[in-house]
């Protein structure tokens, strides 16, 4: 693929030159592979004499030479790997500027201002960038002398305090580096060349790499291009401009535009932009070009673009363009809209195919609870979402307190890639600088981290900051939108966002798509959870774990009582009080599911569980009389004790030590389908056994079950009633008699978190905390087998069940329950296997429709 060989900004390069047909300025890329080369340190010779021809074909075609004093030729050195890498390499403009060269820029242009200008901009990026010379001194030197001269801003520095300026950063350079600026123009360009190709290996670009997966062996392309010059006057300028706007994805140009300024001015929020439509008025022909040629990029890549472009002297350059970034809000509303507009003509599949569980996510994200009126300022807009945390200042601060637990919002000037780490670890950004595609807002758009920018009231002075009038301290509560741009002191209480009009379009989509094959349900435990999960498009409960149900105040004691039960009549009073308490619960979740079935699981975790913990009674012994009743509790829990709980009384086992559990739970499930029939209600119930391994075993906890709801055949309604009784596959031997298990059951649903604590023999509980990423940085494992279905491993048990469970009984259901039921790669492979549904929490409802559709599209 071109783009391996070119990156992404060289292959675009080379198409916008050809097909279609952009007005570039001339240039070469040098390739991927020759950087591969570099890094490995292979012998340059060749290279350097191919780029040699390169650079003296570029100069003919110009009529300039590097560094010469007439026609002076000047170029960018970019950087441009595969992957889009925003901001994490590096790039030096003006290169070829020295003593001799500048005065020549000065002739051409007829303006020595522009061309002193230019050079001390190139003295200081190529310092910093080449010769590592830090940042900051410069910007005390341009500080002082803005100072000196009482000028506003860089662009007012007249001719001689830009001589002396240059005077400055040559000192700077010499004091720093033990040598003087280099004047020769071809050691400027080699060295620009070894600084970007060794910017790959930089830290913050292999940070990036780490984060969006991006391999590390296949090094980024250098891009050499005759500079244009946005700065050359006021008939001249430079900006950034998306085909659609990036943020809401509304079909509208969207940008931001400098007169008079450099590409880096608009990106690093150094000068306040202008939206992009106030370039028709100063430039109207350049303009009208520009959205010509938005249009032709948006049906040439069947997508919205992002470019970069100049205007030297009224005529418009491309610099760059490429498939834009967009928020996941945007990102779905493009893909709906794009796949009804007739030119563009993407498809339903492929507007499927271009949304994943990132931009749902972020649909999905938190905003305020409106509304509040405290607002102390508003900035830009730039990331949606709201978020809630504690102000710190610099990025690593910002890590150390996340780290320490702490939700943290990042405030920052303005950022830098350096500031990478810190966007990544807080809950969102806050800039006082910067324009919605600066650094800060694509960043955090790129991972939907809320982000409000350009916030101009904010002034940071080291670890504490003013926002107008209001002070603000390391360590505070702050909140942001960053759909509103609203700042909000102190912690705003957070919502769930409205799902948009376009992600239902499109999850209707998905689901024309994967109807017939997966179907999705959701795990909920109580009425108003089955309430937000048929919203999102749940198609029934596939999960609901009863002993969520037990865990209230009101509902422990009685649990306990069941358990201290030492006569029958005791645990049959205790149980019937269950009962009670359950059939109010059954009763909301079915009339949120109304029509659509319910799988209820009997319960299943240790019974020690819901006792208090032996040390915190030890130590209340120790320190006080126990009461009776907690003295009964120690023996109790004591004697409940195990050594492996997981392994132990649980699931079905507990059906057996406590007979009538089970069945007071049926008998509270079929009393509210009783109540549900009397309201006119459609319940449809399917009753699930956790954790059996025998045939059995099953065989009897199912009589249990049958004999409970039989004890309601002559009730009215009921004849209409079928319940299923089905059990859960959470063992490896279940897996491997699930033919013995399938004749007794009416379906299946594989509880993976257990089946991969099991089959791996990782406890669940403890696994991740430790040792996990130690197995993954060691790749000992290629990924947590509790996030990603285990295809090797447990995989295999579930088609090996599945086989077996079919051939025993054709009718059977088989879902997937585990957190499994929500992951796309796995969902992938269940759509392979055949199953029938997944289920998954209410909030990855959509994520799992979209991803079944998106496995059905991409099977063979
Ligand atoms: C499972 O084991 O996958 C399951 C869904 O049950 P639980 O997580 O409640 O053990
Ligand atoms: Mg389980």
């Amino acid at each position: 693929m071109l783009k391996d060989l070119l990156g992404g900004k060289g292959a675009n390069l080379a198409e916008m030159t050809s097909v279609l047909d952009l007005p570039v300025p001339p240039g070469f890329t040098i390739s991927t592979f020759a950087c591969q080369r570099w890094l490995a340190r292979e012998k340059p010779d060749q290279l350097v004499k191919e780029i040699d021809t390169a650079l003296t074909r570029l100069e003919g075609e110009m009529g300039k030479s590097l560094g010469t004093s007439e026609r002076p030729l000047l170029v960018s050195v970019r950087s441009g790997a595969k992957h889009s890498m925003p901001g994490m390499m590096d790039t030096v403009l003006n290169l070829g500027l020295n003593d001799l060269s500048v005065l020549g820029l000065a002739t051409e242009t007829n303006d020595l201002r522009f061309a002193l200008d230019s050079y001390r901009r190139f003295i200081e990026m190529y310092s910093k960038i080449v010769l590592g010379v830090v940042a900051t001194s410069f910007d005390t030197a341009l500080n002082q002398i803005l100072g000196n001269r009482d000028a506003p801003n860089d662009s007012s520095l007249e001719v001689e305090a830009l001589w002396a300026l240059i005077d400055i950063y040559k000192v700077l350079v010499r004091d720093a580096t033990g040598s003087d600026f280099p004047q020769d123009p071809r050691q400027q360009f080699y060295r620009a060349i070894e600084a970007v190709f060794n910017s790959w290996s930089g830290s913050r670009a292999i940070a990036y790499r780490e984060r969006e997966g991006i391999s590390h062996a296949m090094g980024t392309a250098v891009n050499v291009q005759a500079m244009v010059f946005g700065n050359l006057d006021d008939r001249s300028g430079t900006g950034v401009g998306f085909t659609r706007n990036p943020a809401t994805g509304e079909r509208r140009p969207y940008g931001d535009f400098l007169i008079n300024a450099q590409g880096e001015d608009v990106v690093s929020g150094a000068r306040i932009t202008q939206p992009l439509e106030s370039m028709g008025q100063d430039f109207p022909s350049a303009y009208a070009q520009l959205i010509e040629i938005f249009d032709r990029l948006e049906r040439h890549y069947g997508d919205m673009c992002d470019t970069e472009f100049t205007i030297e002297q009224d005529r418009l350059w491309m610099l760059q363009t490429r498939v834009g970034k967009r928020t996941g809000r945007a990102a779905i509303r493009m893909a709906v809209e794009m796949a009804s507009e007739s030119d563009l003509g993407i498809g339903r599949e492929e507007a499927l195919r271009r949304i994943d569980e990132h931009h749902l996510d972020q649909v999905l994200h938190p905003q305020f609870v409106v509304p509040h009126e405290d607002a102390i300022g508003v900035g830009l807009g730039a990331s949606p979402g709201a978020a809630v945390g504690r102000c710190y200042f610099h990025a690593d601060d910002v890590v150390v307190a996340v780290n320490r637990g702490e939700k943290v919002l990042l405030l920052r000037p303005e950022t830098s890639p350096d500031d990478v780490h810190g966007i990544l670890a807080a809950e969102g950004v806050l800039t006082s600088r910067g324009g919605l595609v600066s650094h800060a807002a694509v960043i955090a758009r790129g991972w939907g981290k809320p982000a409000v920018v350009g916030a101009e009231q904010l002034v940071i002075f080291g670890h504490h900051a003013n926002f107008g009038d209001f002070r603000i301290d390391e360590g505070d509560w702050l909140s942001i939108d960053g759909s509103t741009g609203e700042v909000i002191p102190g912690m705003v209480p957070l919502t769930t966002s409205e799902a948009s009009i376009e992600m239902n379009t499109l999850l209707e989509w998905a689901d024309d798509v994967r109807r017939g094959h997966l179907n999705v349900r959701a795990n909920a435990d109580t009425g108003d959870d089955a309430k937000i999960a048929r919203t999102l498009g749940a198609e029934g409960i596939g999960l609901c774990r009863t002993e969520h149900m037990f865990l209230g105040e009101d509902r422990l004691p009685i649990v306990r009582r069941m358990i201290l039960a030492d006569n029958a009549s005791a645990e049959r009073a205790a149980l019937s009080e269950l009962e009670t308490a359950q059939r109010a619960d059954f009763y909301s979740i079915l009339e949120a599911m109304d029509g659509l079935p319910v799988t209820v699981r009997l319960l299943d975790p240790p019974l020690h569980e819901f006792l208090p913990s032996i040390e915190e009674l030890v130590v209340k012994e120790a320190n006080e009389n126990l009461s009776d009743f907690d003295r009964d509790l120690l023996n109790a829990a004591r004697s409940w004790r195990e050594t492996n709980p997981m392994l132990g009384t649980r699931g079905v086992r507990l059906g057996f030590v406590r007979p009538g559990l089970y069945e007071a739970q049926v008998v509270a499930l079929m009393e509210a389908v009783g109540d549900r029939l009397v309201e006119g209600g459609n319940p449809i119930v399917e009753i699930m056994i956790p954790l059996t391994v025998s045939g059995p075993e099953l065989i009897c906890a199912r009589s249990w079950v049958e004999e409970a709801i039989d004890r309601f055949a002559d009730r009215p309604g009921y004849d209409k009633v079928t319940t299923k009784i089905g059990t859960m596959i959470e063992t490896p031997r279940a897996a491997l008699v699930a033919d013995e298990l399938a004749n007794c059951a009416d379906f299946f649903s594989f509880g993976t978190n257990d089946l991969t604590q099991m089959t791996f023999g990782f406890s669940r509980d403890d696994i991740e905390g430790r040792l996990m990423e130690l197995y993954l940085t060691k790749e000992l494992l290629a990924h947590n087998p509790f996030q990603k279905i285990d295809v090797e491993g447990v995989g295999e048990l579930m088609r090996l069940g599945i086989g077996l469970a079919r051939k025993a009984n054709p009718f059977l259901s088989i879902g997937v329950c585990g957190e499994h039921g929500g992951d796309p790669a796995s969902i992938e492979f269940f759509v392979d296997l055949g199953l029938d549904y997944v289920s998954c929490s209410p909030y990855r409802v959509p994520v799992a429709r979209l991803a079944a559709a998106q496995a059905v599209l991409n099977r063979p």
